[in-house]
């Protein structure tokens, strides 16, 4: 098909609201016109003029076994074909709803029970919010309902979702957070240990941290804990060593459930089928979306424990049926999409592959970017990836935002057919490619990335900034 780019621009211009646009330069022309992107095959994309690129952040960390694969197209078109849609209300259900959920029971970690489906990552961590206070409403603990959350958290964009998530340009202007949701110390090691803080050490005071505020808010009133096993959004960050292990004996001890949010670590990513596996994690709640239908499909879902579970079934002859559900819940295009994506993840063992080809990934990045005189940290595990500009590494200081050195990286890696996300919190070039990424095509996405740093070195030099 071929498209009128410019009809279409001018539609787009005039009519779509985009989301993390700056508005007035897009409505100007100053942003240039938009990126109309037309096609994928495998990690690459190609816009409406022809441009490749490779993606080297999966979309949205999402397009786990890449794109154009025809089984999960065809998944889709039989189930749209044989029955388009029906709900899963009052116990309706298709038969790839029912094996998806027996599927992700038995795969997911922990003592799981029941899938409760959505839309998308932020309406998932809603529902998981909303499961929280109705278990402690029916365990008779009406106050234990504050959640807390980590600062540089990212949790979604939706009203509980939103407030969970530790940035405040989210919440700027926007009314959030809601006073519920109430956040701790991010554990990012390279900027909050104190000089010469021991991983462990540094965790270690992350858990005090975390006691002495549930303390402080009473643990009759906190009802979870959400964190994503890696920092995803918030920097790429795996987490010190012995944070978990540190942070659950402190939840276990004050009886509040841990949310374990997998939107981007479930399904591969970390090189374990879920982060929870890689990390010794034992969540009561498990949020997925993202590598779920790889995003052929807007599919998410709370994964619910036994424990949770239990408490919600044996109330229910006091408080009716469970009266929480969307029209799309369970939907059956989405349910044929995540089996189908699902059997590639096992055929294709992405787990496997991100462990593997993710090593190679992070040994390739460190090895060309850690002895760089602006890199402060090169970090990640299995296939997300994270590279730190700093102005000063030897004490740990930024660049001035206003050089925007981490926009300017990704535009180079841009501009030289590479997708890598400049993320928040400084000067930061993000990487998680398709789980499919082979090592030839690492080669090339390293090969792309440091031919952009080395551009923007060269500018910082010639203006006499480095
Ligand atoms: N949780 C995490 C860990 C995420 O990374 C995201 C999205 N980046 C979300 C939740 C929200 O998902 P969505 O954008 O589908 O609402």
């Amino acid at each position: 098909m071929t498209i009128n780019i410019k009809d279409i621009s001018e539609k787009d211009r005039n009519a779509v609201l985009h989301p993390f646009t700056q508005l007035k330069d897009f409505a100007t022309g100053k942003l240039g016109e938009p990126t109309i992107v037309e096609t994928g095959k495998g990690i690459r994309i190609q816009d409406a003029h022809g441009n490749q690129f490779i993606d080297g952040f999966a979309g949205l960390y999402c397009v786990n076994v890449g794109y154009g694969r025809t089984e999960v197209a065809e998944a889709i078109s039989r189930q749209a074909y044989r029955l388009a849609y029906y709900h899963s209300y009052a116990a309706h259900t298709s038969d790839e709803l029912a094996i998806l959920s027996d599927r992700l029971v038995k795969m997911a970690p922990g003592k799981m029970s029941k899938v409760f489906y959505g839309m998308s990552g932020s309406d998932a961590n809603e529902t998981q919010a909303k499961l929280v206070w109705y278990y402690n409403n029916l365990r008779g603990k009406p106050n234990k309902k504050k959640i807390i959350s980590r600062e540089r958290g990212y949790h979604g964009c939706s009203v509980v979702s939103g407030s969970m998530t530790g940035m405040s340009f989210y919440h700027d202007n926007m009314d959030l957070p809601l006073p519920q949701i109430v956040h701790t110390g991010v554990p990012h090691h390279y900027w909050g240990a104190t000089p010469g803080e021991t991983e462990r050490e540094f965790s270690a005071r992350r858990a005090v941290e975390l006691d002495q505020l549930i303390e402080r808010l009473g643990p009759d009133n906190v009802g979870a804990f959400i964190g994503e096993p890696v920092l995803g959004t918030g920097g790429i960050t795996p987490p010190p060593e012995g944070y978990w292990e540190a942070i659950q004996k402190v939840l276990k001890k004050h009886d509040v459930l841990l949310i374990a949010d997998e939107v981007i670590t479930g399904f591969g990513r970390t090189g374990s089928m879920f982060g929870s596996q890689h990390y010794g994690i034992e969540p009561d709640l498990i949020t997925i979306a993202k590598g779920l239908t790889s995003a052929y499909f807007p599919l998410s879902a709370a994964i619910v424990g036994e424990k949770v579970y239990e408490v919600l079934e044996d109330g229910a002859d006091k408080v009716g049926a469970f009266s929480h559900g969307y029209t799309y819940s369970g939907h059956p295009i989405g349910a044929a999409a995540a089996n189908a994506v699902l059997d590639i993840v096992e055929k294709e063992d992405l787990p496997g592959n991100a462990r593997e080809v993710g090593a190679f990934f992070q040994a390739q990045l460190k090895e060309k970017f850690a002895q760089l005189p602006i890199v402060g940290e090169v970090r990640g595990v299995g296939l997300m990836a994270a590279i730190e500009f700093v102005a000063d590494r030897d004490n740990r200081k930024r660049f001035d935002p206003t050089l925007k050195i981490g926009a300017r990286m990704s535009k180079a890696a841009r501009e030289r057919g590479l997708i890598a996300r400049a993320m928040p919190h400084g000067d930061i070039l993000g990487f998680a490619p398709p789980l499919v990424t082979t090592k030839a095509e690492v080669e090339e996405i390293v090969g792309i990335a440091e031919s952009a740093v080395r551009f923007v070195m060269d500018e910082l030099t010639r203006d006499g900034l480095n």
